[in-house]
C-alpha cells in the first residue's frame, strides 16, 4: 500500500487543489489531504469548516481521506504510515518556498519523500488568497472553487461589507 499526504491550509479549497487531489489519487494507493490546523496563520475558515468542504468535494474519489492536523508534517506522515508527501507547484515564485520545505523534511525524516505536481493551465494562476479578496467584494469566483462552496465564502464576508 502506497499512501501519500497532501498538506495545505486549503483556506478554502480551490478548483486547483481539487485538480491536484484528482490527479495525485489516480498515482497512489491512498491519498490523505491534510489541513493544517494553524491559527497563527488567523484562517478564514475553521479547520473543522475546511475539513468539512475538502470531504463535500472530494467524496466521490474513493482513495482520498480527508484529515486535520497539527504539528509537525513528517510527525504526520509517520503516523498516518505515508512516506510522500505531494505538494503542487504553481510558477517559479512557488519552487524557492518549496524545495526549502522538502529540504527540511527531508532532513528530519529522510523516509519521506516530496512530490511536485505541476500545476494544470487552467489553475495555474488560481490561490485561496485571490478568491477570498474576490469574494470579499461580491465578485464572482464560480470558476475558482467547486459550485457547492461558493455561498459558504460569500457568508463569511456577509456581515462584513
Ligand atoms: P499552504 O498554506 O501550505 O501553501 P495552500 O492551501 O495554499 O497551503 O496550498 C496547498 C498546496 O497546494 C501547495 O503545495 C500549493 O502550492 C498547492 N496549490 C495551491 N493552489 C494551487 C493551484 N491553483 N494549482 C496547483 N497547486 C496549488
Amino acid at each position: 500500500m502506497i499512501r501519500a499526504i497532501y498538506p495545505g491550509s486549503f483556506d478554502p479549497v480551490t478548483l486547483g487543489h481539487l485538480d491536484i487531489i484528482q490527479r495525485a489519487a489516480r498515482n497512489f494507493d491512498e491519498l490523505i489531504v491534510g489541513v493544517l490546523n494553524n491559527q497563527s496563520k488567523h484562517p478564514l475558515f475553521t479547520v473543522e469548516e475546511r475539513v468539512k468542504m475538502l470531504k463535500e468535494v472530494s467524496g466521490k474519489i474513493l482513495n482520498v481521506r480527508i484529515m486535520s492536523f497539527s504539528g509537525l508534517l513528517v510527525d504526520f506522515a509517520k503516523e498516518e504510515k505515508a512516506n510522500c508527501i505531494i505538494r503542487g507547484l504553481r510558477a517559479i515564485t512557488d519552487f524557492e518556498y518549496e524545495l526549502q520545505m522538502a529540504q527540511t523534511n527531508s532532513i528530519l525524516n529522510s523516509e519521506v519523500d516530496t512530490m511536485f505536481l505541476t500545476a494544470s493551465n487552467d489553475y495555474s494562476y488560481l490561490s485561496s488568497t485571490t478568491v477570498k479578496e474576490i469574494a470579499s467584494f461580491g465578485g464572482n469566483i464560480e470558476k475558482f472553487v467547486p459550485k457547492e462552496i461558493c455561498s459558504r465564502i460569500y457568508e463569511k464576508y456577509s456581515g462584513k461589507r
